[in-house]
Formats: C-alpha cells, sequence, structure tokens
C-alpha cells in the first residue's frame, strides 16, 4: 500500500492539526486518541512514512525500529501502565480495522480488558 502523506497522522506530526502530546523522541511521538476506548488510550506513531507494521518492518532501518519500539515501552511506563498491565494492539488493514494509514500502535490502560478481541 502506498503511503499517503495527507493522512491525519502526517499532518499532526507536520504540526498542521494539533494533538494532546504525552511523549516525543526522534523517532516517535505519542498522544491521545481523540475518541478514547479506555481511561487511557495513547497512540504511538513513528516518525516516518510508513502504512503498517508490514512495511515498517520489511524496510525501515534498524534505529528506527529499536527506536519507535522503545518508545512505546518508554510510554506504557511513563502512563504507568507496567502494574497492573495494559493491551498493546496494531490495526492492519481492512479486516484488522485500520482507519488511518500511517502505523500506530493503541496503548489502552486504567481498566481490565477482557479477554482478547471481540466476536462481532
Ligand atoms: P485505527 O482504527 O486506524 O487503528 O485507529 C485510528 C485511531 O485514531 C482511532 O482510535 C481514532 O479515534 C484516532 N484518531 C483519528 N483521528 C484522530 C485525530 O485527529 N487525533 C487523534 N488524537 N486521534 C485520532
Amino acid at each position: 500500500m502506498t503511503y499517503d502523506p495527507n493522512n491525519v497522522f502526517a499532518k499532526i506530526l507536520r504540526g498542521e492539526i494539533p494533538c494532546k502530546k504525552v511523549y516525543e523522541d526522534d523517532f516517535a511521538l505519542a498522544f491521545h486518541d481523540i475518541n478514547p476506548q479506555a481511561p487511557i488510550h495513547v497512540l504511538v506513531i513513528p516518525k516516518a512514512a510508513y502504512v503498517s507494521i508490514l512495511d515498517f518492518s520489511a524496510e525501515a532501518a534498524p534505529e528506527l525500529v529499536t527506536g519507535f519500539f522503545r518508545a512505546v515501552g518508554t510510554v506504557a511506563r511513563q502512563l504507568g501502565l507496567e502494574e497492573p498491565g495494559f493491551r498493546m494492539m496494531a490495526n492492519i488493514g481492512s479486516d484488522g480495522g485500520q482507519e488511518v494509514p500511517h502505523l500506530h500502535i493503541h496503548l489502552f490502560g486504567g481498566r481490565k480488558m477482557g479477554r482478547m478481541i471481540s466476536k462481532d
């Protein structure tokens, strides 16, 4: 899938639309989801043009892959999610329910998440 530079997270990265930032470093930006599905719902995105884990894992420089996943862990710790735990999720493509075509990891916390995924 070709990366669309006009997707909403690309606009957030360029500062064209605002976000409630929780963390930023050279590799990643984290911000609160606009429509939270849990008491804590934060998105972590790489500062580079990748649609999903598919192109990211295949094409991104090792420093970016490492930096991005380190940032995900840093954000989870910073949000105090280490205990009692949290859910980390990435939607990919149509069946995965991906709405925004820029790689993002959802971090959900602040309540029990239940078992796995919904059946509908
Ligand atoms: P997806 O379904 O692609 O995995 O998740 C996209 C997420 O982005 C959704 O949870 C949605 O609420 C969130 N989102 C969409 N537009 C915006 C926005 O402009 N700002 C923020 N902070 N979140 C957004």
